[in-house]
């Protein structure tokens, strides 16, 4: 078998507050192959965004292990592609010229990959439009495109379409799983929608909380394009459900001291 692209050891994180130290992630053992889409779900502060930082290089105060390609993560750097549920944009510049960010559209190669970039994120027509002219949608999809400039070998996504409205959520859906088949990037993508879980991922890790860890990972062995409505789908979201409700009366044991 090939070495996976991102592997992650024995990864702790503690965050040292005023109010004492939080444990956000205890022993996570993950290995992403190459090509593979990820998806991680779970509640509210069971440590998605730390995981996804920790594996970005935004954040290298951690213990464990942490590799891509084999290497030691130390830094951000453009083979790691990372997307924040804002699209963070510049309001100033075009929606090509946020795309190019700091290279220059005079060069044909970047002209000629900064177009290709536009048509596959579908944003033909739009290349002189500002910012504030575009939905949340567009936005969106204008840093995915921004963030595939580089070629990365590993795209993180957090939350990505959480501020978007259920219609706009599902079109993206489908225009991210376009860009992963015709791109083959490495996705891990951070959602607390379990049915944009099960939609997207070749795998969806569960994650529990206080502290933070790996609670089981499924595996979503369904074609493309896939249905949610279908027989298959919902057997997988009862999967998915049921290890919730262990965790929820895990958490009702814990409360009442039993
Ligand atoms: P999620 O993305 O799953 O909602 P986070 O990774 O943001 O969770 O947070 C995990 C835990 O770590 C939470 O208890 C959160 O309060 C804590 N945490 C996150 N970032 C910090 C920080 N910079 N300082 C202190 N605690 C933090
Ligand atoms: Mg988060």
């Amino acid at each position: 078998m090939s070495a996976p692209l991102l592997e992650v050891g024995r990864l702790n994180k503690v965050f040292e507050t005023k109010k004492g130290r939080v444990h956000a992630l205890h022993n996570i053992d993950l290995a992403i192959k190459e090509g593979e889409f990820i998806t991680v779900i779970g509640p509210s502060g069971c440590g998605k965004s730390t995981l996804l930082k920790i594996a970005a290089g935004l954040d290298t105060d951690y213990e464990g292990e942490v590799r891509l390609s084999g290497e030691k993560v130390t830094g951000p750097g453009i083979d790691k592609g990372f997307i924040f549920q804002e699209p963070r944009l510049f309001p100033w510049l075009t929606v090509e010229k946020n795309i190019a960010a700091d290279l220059s559209l005079k060069k044909p190669e970047v002209r000629q990959k900064v177009d290709n970039l536009i048509e596959l994120v579908k944003l033909t027509g739009f290349e002189k439009a500002y910012p504030r002219e575009l939905s949340g949608g567009m936005a969106q999809r204008v840093s995915i495109a921004r963030a595939l400039l580089r070629n990365p070998k590993i795209l993180l996504l957090d939350e990505p379409f959480g501020a978007l409205d259920a219609f706009t959520r599902a079109h993206m859906q489908e225009v991210l799983l376009d860009i992963w088949q015709a791109n083959k990037t490495t996705m891990v993508f951070v959602t607390h929608d379990i049915d944009e879980a099960i939609f997207l991922a070749n795998r969806v890790v569960i994650l529990k909380p206080r502290p933070g860890a790996i609670k089981n990972i499924i595996p979503v062995d369904l074609p493309f394009p896939r249905k949610k409505a279908s027989t298959s789908f919902q057997e997988i979201r009862y999967k998915i459900l049921s290890e919730f409700e262990k965790l929820d009366e895990l958490e009702l044991v814990e409360s009442a001291g039993i």
